[in-house]
């Protein structure tokens, strides 16, 4: 009896042995498994995306409601994808966005990108100034680190919202091994696009962000991510701008030009302190000669005149209809107005010199 009792007994204690070691093993195996999954951080900045409706079929809602770990929690399966973690860098409409929250949330980008603990970044972001934020970005990012960004045209509370697709899909793409060293990436409605290229073109409907001259950088469909292009201008590493030491931007301001257009407003952005201007021109970035006069006298007086369009497709040619040369102005080529003036602020910390910053803007 007593052989048996302590046969019963070593078995047991075999068996809990066994037991504790399988355990062991099955815990490091997911711990491997979970350290071999991407580890993407998300940085939240509001928008849409994380915007509430009074009820779920109010056309009104108001931007930036949730925080991130709400937005980051209502994405099923996410896990699987990425290890997530979030931070919330601000939290408004991005029709709000200015140079502090983007100085503020670059420097943040470059500290998280150059931790050991961060393989890649998903910004969530609104969409209306998105085009902008995203370029800025991926001149000022000192990283190869994939940096991903998403925004969604329904609040999160809308039926059929797109801001958990558009999650899902972005981090898909931010932990694609070919996501390095594109700069910033914008990932909407199934496709994804480089900051440089991509355009908000409809005010409501989950279409929208287009690269019009280029096409979309790629497609992912359910996070399956497949590219199409490569980049070839200038960014991330690559570009001489950096936010270090900077703590604002130089005032460039955007001027609409129009049939009858009059000097007026050119006049007063200056005489406002505007260190750039950038004309959304008509056609091939014309304007009325009374305009054109007004921009070659600022430009005279040592103000960095753009020439853009404000035509959607297509590029605003040097020396073309207008004597840049003769003027003292840059042509935008094809960078439309709000990125034109993301560059010429970014240019402006650097030089006034008028032929580098037409160089900038064929390189960048
Ligand atoms: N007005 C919103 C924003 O840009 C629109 C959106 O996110 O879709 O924040």
């Amino acid at each position: 009896m007593k052989l048996a009792a302590s046969a019963v007994a070593t078995t047991s204690r075999v068996a809990t042995l066994t037991l504790a070691l399988v355990t062991a093993l099955a815990t490091a195996g997911a711990a491997q498994a979970a350290t071999e999954l991407t580890r993407v951080r998300v940085l939240a900045t509001g928008g849409t995306i994380a915007g509430a409706q009074a009820s779920a079929t109010d056309y009104g809602y108001k931007s930036g409601a949730y925080d991130v770990n709400t937005l980051i929690n209502a994405v099923p399966n996410l896990g699987k994808l990425a290890q997530i973690s979030g931070e919330q860098v601000a939290n408004i409409g991005s029709q709000d966005m200015n140079d502090e929250v983007w100085l503020k949330l670059a420097k943040r980008l470059n500290a998280v990108l150059a931790s050991a603990d961060t393989d890649a970044v998903l910004i969530t972001h609104g969409t209306d100034t998105l085009e902008e934020t995203s370029y800025f970005l991926s001149l000022v990012t000192k990283s190869d680190k994939p940096v991903v960004m998403v925004g969604s045209m329904r609040p999160a509370t809308a039926t059929s919202a797109d801001g958990p697709g558009n999650i899902y899909n972005g981090v898909a793409v931010a932990a694609s091994p070919q996501a390095k060293g594109r700069g910033t990436l914008v990932a909407l409605n199934d496709e994804f696009h480089y900051a440089r290229n991509v355009v908000k073109t409809d005010t409501t409907s989950v279409q929208t962000f287009r690269s019009l001259n280029r096409g979309p950088a790629g497609v992912v469909h359910t996070g399956k991510v497949q590219w199409f292009q490569p980049m070839d201008r200038k960014l991330g590493i690559a570009s001489e701008f950096a936010v270090d030491g900077l703590d604002k931007l130089p005032r460039v301001d955007i001027i609409y030009a129009h049939a009858n257009m009059s000097p007026d407003l050119i006049d007063s952005a200056v005489s406002n302190g505007a260190k750039g201007l950038v004309i959304a021109g008509v056609g091939d970035g014309n304007m009325t000669s009374a305009a054109l006069d007004a921009v070659t006298k600022a430009a005279k007086a040592g103000v960095v005149v753009v020439r853009s369009t404000r035509l959607p497709m297509g590029l605003t040619l040097r020396n073309n209809e207008v004597d840049d040369d003769k003027l003292g102005l840059v042509a935008s080529g094809e960078l439309n107005p709000p990125k034109s003036r993301v560059l010429l602020q970014l240019a402006l910390t650097k030089t006034t010199d008028v032929k580098r910053i037409q160089a900038m803007f064929y390189e960048y």
